[in-house]
């Protein structure tokens, strides 16, 4: 017998469904709507984990190596930095901007047999509770596309560390060291005006970056923007605290931390994209969340069809914490995640969801501030309301000091 052994047959993946919604929100043109819609479908079709995001990363390396006018880095810790290079040079004095999102989603590491039995560790945060009875799809770090194993989580394990194990059951399939393992849900199904992902967060956030960026290009933006792609967040920012650590930033960057963020009853799913004041840890840059503020101002007015939140996401952190306490200035924007992390109503593992809109409003609201209205600074224009107000009520604070000064020595 010559050939390769024969493969597994495996359960095919869950059906997916990519088709833009007939209906637009006029925030983009068609043209660019098909633009957000390849770059989300080709991300979260990739596999992902923690330390395993392969899938993803060499479709960023590939959308930098096969357009022109992009620049690719990648920094010790393969945190992937992209830049558009813009059509005039830099002043040294003007920041730069950045883009940054994670690559990877809570997934699993497979761990081998013990007593006759596979075992996997979550890597990222999932409630146990969530756990028992999920299917998992295993895929080889670095190997081919095509599926090795599948399995079911029969339990959970308690562990002496803080680490999560599970014992799978039904397995079917290779088992090879170093697989990782995703929830076996449809990679994406847009319906009803939303995108349901086996991952969204935060693939579309890493989507919505090689959109503006491709759009930069297309619009031969002069201004240089950078877009940074993260590894290992969901184990605590620590493919951005590499990055950090490395010091691999230009001096000067701000960043604006995109993610998708557990829904809140002042941020909802399809009320269009979030500008985030903070997270669970922190608040971020005043002086970028004003701009961010005003480009989706800017493009209020000009496109009647774009809305925008402005939130306060402290269902979870994100890496603009990392950036502003390593000293790097940092904002946010994100989009309202329903299923957070793929825990459905019903305590069972759903797909995530987010409003297709919101996506395109996000794509929408990142350009007009990567091209930059060329109005006055949010920093002004603050400052000069702020000095209105002082000459119209400097006579009635004055007069009235002097009385309530004079009664203070009675
Ligand atoms: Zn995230």
């Amino acid at each position: 017998m010559t050939g390769r052994p024969e493969r597994a047959r495996l359960a095919p993946a869950p059906p997916s469904r990519f088709r833009l919604p007939r209906r637009s929100s006029g925030v983009l043109d068609q043209g660019e709507r098909e633009l957000a819609l390849g770059h989300a479908r080709a991300l979260i079709e990739a596999p992902t984990a923690p330390y395993c995001e392969d899938g993803p990363y060499a479709l960023v390396e590939e959308f930098a190596r096969s357009h022109p006018g992009f620049e690719l880095e990648r920094d010790e810790h393969a945190n992937l930095l992209v830049t558009w290079k813009g059509t005039r040079k830099r002043a040294k004095s003007e920041p730069l901007l950045a883009l940054s999102a994670h690559l990877d989603h809570p997934a699993f590491h497979y761990a081998g047999k013990r007593g006759g039995r596979h075992q996997a560790r979550l890597a990222g945060g999932v409630p146990a509770r969530f756990l028992p009875g999920a299917r998992l799809r295993f895929f080889e770090a670095g190997g081919e596309s095509e599926a090795l194993a599948t399995a079911r989580i029969a339990r959970v394990l308690r562990t002496a560390d803080e680490s999560v194990r599970v014992e799978l059951e039904h397995f079917a399939g290779r088992a090879r060291r170093g697989m990782f393992g995703v929830f076996d849900l449809p990679s994406g199904t847009i319906r009803g005006g939303r995108l349901h992902a086996r991952v969204c967060d935060d693939l579309m956030g890493a989507a919505a970056i090689l959109s503006t960026l491709q759009m930069c290009a297309r619009a031969g933006i002069e201004r240089p923007l950078l877009g940074i792609f993260t590894r290992a967040e969901e184990t605590g920012f620590v493919g951005c605290l590499g990055l950090l650590k490395s010091g691999a930033l230009p001096a000067g960057t701000q960043v604006v931390g995109l993610e998708c963020s557990p829904r809140r009853s002042t941020a909802r799913v399809g009320r269009g994209p979030v500008i985030r004041v903070g997270d669970k840890q922190s608040i971020f840059d005043p002086e970028l969340t004003l701009e961010l503020e005003e480009a989706a101002r800017t493009l209020t007015e000009r496109v009647p069809g774009f809305r925008f939140q402005r939130a306060l996401m402290d269902g979870g952190s994100c890496e603009s914490t990392a950036y502003n306490h390593f000293g790097t200035r940092a904002a946010a924007v994100c989009l309202a995640l329903g299923n957070y992390h793929n825990c459905g109503p019903d305590g069972r593992i759903a797909p995530e969801f987010v409003g297709w809109d919101d996506y395109e409003g996000l794509v929408a609201l990142l350009f007009e501030l990567a091209r930059g209205s060329g109005k006055a600074s949010p920093r002004a224009k603050i400052e000069a309301r702020l000095q209105r107000i002082w000459e119209r009520e400097y006579n009635l604070l004055s007069t009235s000091s002097r009385r309530l000064r004079r009664g203070e020595k009675r």
